[in-house]
This record gives structure tokens, C-alpha cells and sequence, in this order.
């Protein structure tokens, strides 16, 4: 309290551009001052890409032109299950066809189960979520998993779907190692949230511990929930490296290790190119 930290910059870890934050809300309102400022201090820090969500159709339509110039973000488009009371089912035609249209659409999410806030929804938050799931096997898409206090639920629905061995990412992984193991039994990917950092969060910790590098995705979920030591501030893309050096410190790895090895899983699962063309032109740069 009052005490002025003395934050390094995410710049200085000096990571190579081999990163993805792997789940972000660049369409946030916290961003509409400084996208291209953000955009250009998440490459400088080492990101290669970066996953923006659009909740629904029109969020897409009202911000997918910010990212114009911007050809290392792809996005994600979903209805979200906090949304389940006054989402229109409607609108999951109208996704498919945006789907079909833009080729920087690269996963369905992020989609599933939220009991946190209110769970008198259940029934219409499945249903909205295996209505999600049906449009992404159709579509051949990947899909981005959120689920609070939904666990079991969330598992249930994606087994009887047939979603074992899915192209699948568990977003913002806060759970127990046991459930982690869980997860990872059915071949789907674990994105791994700034709170990783917090002091306290000594369950995580010991789950990441457990998550092969291979398997593993970081990412901000900006513009909440920044990482140690940003905490408390608006979070960004840049600052994920922060969640990569937490995640090499619990596994005695170097931190370049663990930021090229999440950051080529979460390239791969949205198909960002990351060698060649997209690295370090200066046309993608502002
Ligand atoms: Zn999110």
C-alpha cells in the first residue's frame, strides 16, 4: 500500500519472438486508447502471436477491423456461458457464416460452463455450450474451454460429445493437479493464466508441475488478472512472459525453454505462422 514496486519491464527478459499469449480480450474498452502501442510492446517482449476473443457476432463485427493491420493476432469468436441469459441462439448461424468468411477465425471459444455467478442458468448454459461444441466439429475448428464451477458438468458434456482427443484448450487452467492429470488424459491442451504468480496459489504451482511442456499454452486473459509482479494493473500481452518465468522457476527450466516450447504449441493449435513471413517485418509493425 503506497509503497512503489519497482516493476521490470516485460521487454527486458530479453525472450526471443517465439511466444503467443494464447487467450486475450483485445476488444476490451481498457485498449481502446493504445491497441497498436500494446501490439508493438507484446512483439518487442517476444510474442509471435497473440489470441484475441470476440464474444458473439457482434463484438466481432464492432472490433475485428482493429486488427487490420495486425495479421499476428487471430481470433476466437463464442458465446460466452456467463452470457446464457440473454444470449439469441440465433446467433450461432450467424457465426458459422463469419466463420466461413474469415480465415483468421481459428477456434470456437471461449465456450462450456460458469456456476460462479449463477448457477439457475445450468440448463441453458449446456445447452448453449453443446450447441457450440456441434458448430466447431462441423467446422473443423479447435475449441477454447471456459469452466467455473463447472467441472464435473463441463468433463461430462465434452466426453459424451466425443471431444477426447479434440484439438481442445482448458483456458485460464486454475485447477487441482489431479484434475490437470484428468485433462491431459484426454489429449487437450492447458493455458496457463498470470495467477500462476500470486504467492498464495500453491495448488497451481503444483499443478503445473505435473503439465508436460508439450501440453502447455500461456496466456494473459487480459485485460484482468495480470501477472506478478503487475498485479492489480491492466494486464496485456507483454506481460505473459512474466507467467512463462514463474512457470520455468516451479519446473528448473530455462525461461527461453518454456516460452518457445508453450508458445509452439499455442502457434500450432491456431495456425500462426511464426517462422519466415510473419517474423520481423516491419509491415506488421506500426
Ligand atoms: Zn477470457
Amino acid at each position: 500500500m503506497g509503497k512503489k514496486k519497482n516493476r521490470p519491464l516485460p521487454q527486458s527478459l530479453g525472450l526471443p519472438r517465439t511466444g503467443m499469449d494464447a487467450h486475450a480480450h483485445l476488444d476490451a474498452a481498457e485498449f481502446d486508447e493504445d491497441l497498436d502501442e500494446v501490439l508493438v510492446r507484446a512483439r518487442e517482449s517476444g510474442l509471435a502471436g497473440v489470441a484475441t476473443v470476440f464474444l458473439g457476432p457482434d463484438p466481432y463485427l464492432a472490433g475485428v477491423s482493429r486488427f487490420a493491420r495486425h495479421k499476428d493476432v487471430v481470433f476466437l469468436m463464442g458465446l460466452h456461458p456467463e452470457d446464457a441469459g440473454t444470449v439469441k441462439f440465433e446467433d450461432i448461424p450467424r457465426m458459422e457464416q463469419l466463420f466461413r468468411k474469415d480465415a483468421r477465425l481459428r477456434a470456437l471459444g471461449e465456450i462450456g460452463l460458469d456456476y460462479y455467478w449463477d448457477a439457475t442458468l445450468k440448463d441453458r448454459q449446456q445447452q448453449l455450450f453443446r450447441e457450440q461444441l456441434e458448430l466447431a466439429r462441423h467446422l473443423e475448428l479447435p475449441v477454447a474451454i471456459h469452466s467455473r464451477d463447472a467441472e464435473e458438468d463441463t468433463l461430462a458434456i465434452l466426453l459424451d460429445m466425443g471431444f477426447h482427443d479434440y484439438p481442445l484448450q482448458w483456458h485460464c487452467f486454475g485447477q487441482s493437479r489431479d484434475l490437470a492429470l484428468e485433462l491431459l488424459s484426454h489429449g487437450w491442451h492447458l493455458s496457463i493464466p498470470g495467477t500462476v504468480t500470486y504467492k498464495k496459489n500453491i495448488r497451481l504451482m503444483e499443478a503445473v508441475r505435473a503439465i508436460p511442456l508439450d501440453r502447455m499454452f500461456v496466456e494473459t486473459d487480459c485485460p484482468y488478472l495480470a501477472a506478478d509482479p503487475y498485479r492489480g494493473k491492466r494486464n496485456e500481452p507483454a506481460l505473459v512472459v512474466f507467467t512463462a518465468q514463474k512457470i520455468a522457476e516451479i519446473k528448473d527450466l530455462p525461461v527461453e525453454e518454456v516460452w518457445t516450447a508453450c508458445g509452439k504449441n499455442a502457434l500450432r493449435f491456431f495456425g500462426v505462422e511464426s517462422e519466415g513471413k510473419d517474423r520481423g517485418h516491419c509491415e506488421d509493425m506500426v
